[in-house]
């Protein structure tokens, strides 16, 4: 089978595999049908993913029809359409247990899925632990609407529940990429008095303005006097942090009110500083990063319910042999992309 490969540092390639093998009683053999590329993809690429093994498939975004299972899978069958987690867990260790699913003990706990063992950029699959890894795609919700559920979607909604939105809160964003825009559509559904999203690129800003008119959307520049101005208690009741750079985690915290929720969902390249005598008093409670992603079928549940539509994200379409090409259109952010389908469909 066709499988896009993380080759060395700087160096991915898509190259002939085996079908994977089920190894263990509790896998599953997924035929990938859709898959996308995602940021942290690229963080691989680049080497900044200590974890990654060369050699391994990429891709842990992706949806697909079940072929095979193990003799202990009970919640999915040969035949069941679908959506991939990104995380793989055991259920039943201490942090399982607790919804901690990004920290699951087990050796294939977390995200392995593309990164220290094969992932989806392929035709073929394998995924541990398929009674948590996977969740059935109700009927009436297509491919393209359950792509992003196991990964980005999954973060976004990890995001907006960790971050304890209430009706009377003005919230702020900071970042309109795909994480970004999968939180705000998490934290519509909390139905905040206000959602500020900020973000620099007036493509992207353009993008939330046309889509979500409801959302005020500001640049950097503006955003802590615009939020300053458009909240109650002089800054923002909750701050995520979706962008990712030095700056954008100086902003996060300087436009929180104090005693405000700050979460950090983004992934940075290198250590931030985290200014303590300047926010003295301030009261803060941060929340970081590492979605837990064990919300899967209730987000499949508000997609069947017409509530959260990710299908606008989609902006480019590939076959997979194609890869490389939809790799270097996502890298570089070119023809106003925002995701990619890649389609493993052999024929
Ligand atoms: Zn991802
Ligand atoms: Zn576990």
């Amino acid at each position: 089978m066709l499988a896009y490969t993380y080759i060395e540092r700087g160096r991915f390639a898509l190259t002939e595999k085996n079908v994977p093998t089920l190894k263990d009683p509790r896998d599953a053999l997924v035929r990938v049908t859709l898959g996308s590329i995602c940021t942290s993809d690229l963080h691989i690429k680049h080497g900044s993913v200590p974890s990654a093994i060369p050699g391994i498939t990429v891709g842990h975004e992706m949806v697909g029809i079940v072929e095979k299972t193990g003799a202990a899978v009970h919640t999915i069958k040969p035949g069941d359409r679908v959506a991939v987690n990104v995380e793989t867990f055991c259920g039943e260790c201490f942090f399982c247990r607790h919804g901690y699913v990004n920290n699951c003990t087990d050796p294939d706990g977390g995200w392995a899925l593309g990164c220290r063992i094969d992932g989806g950029q392929a035709e073929y699959v394998r995924v541990p632990h398929a009674d948590q890894g996977l969740t059935r795609i109700p009927d009436n919700v297509t491919d393209e609407q359950a792509l992003f559920v196991g990964d980005i979607l999954a973060t976004g909604f990890w995001a907006a529940r960790i971050s304890e939105i209430t009706p009377n809160d003005t919230v702020l964003i900071i970042g309109a990429g795909p994480t970004g825009i999968c939180t705000l559509l998490c934290a519509m559904l909390r139905q905040p008095r206000r959602i500020i999203v900020c973000e620099k690129s007036k493509e992207r800003a353009r993008f939330v303005r046309s889509h979500y008119p409801t959302v005020d959307v500001v640049c950097p520049e503006e955003c802590k006097a615009f939020t300053a101005r458009h909240s109650t208690h002089g800054g923002a009741d909750v701050v995520i942090e979706v962008a990712g750079a030095d700056d954008t985690f100086q902003l996060a915290w300087q436009c929180a009110r104090p005693n405000a929720i700050v979460t950090i969902v983004a992934l940075y390249d290198r250590p931030q500083l985290l200014p303590l005598p300047d926010m003295y008093g301030k009261n803060l409670t941060f929340k970081t990063g590492g979605v837990d992603g064990c919300d899967c079928a209730e987000i499949l549940s508000l997609i069947a319910q017409g509530k959260i539509d990710t299908t606008p994200l989609i902006t480019h379409r590939f076959p997979l042999r194609e890869i490389e090409e939809a790799y270097r259109i996502f890298e570089n952010r070119l023809n106003g992309v925002i995701k990619v389908a890649v389609s493993t469909q052999t024929t």
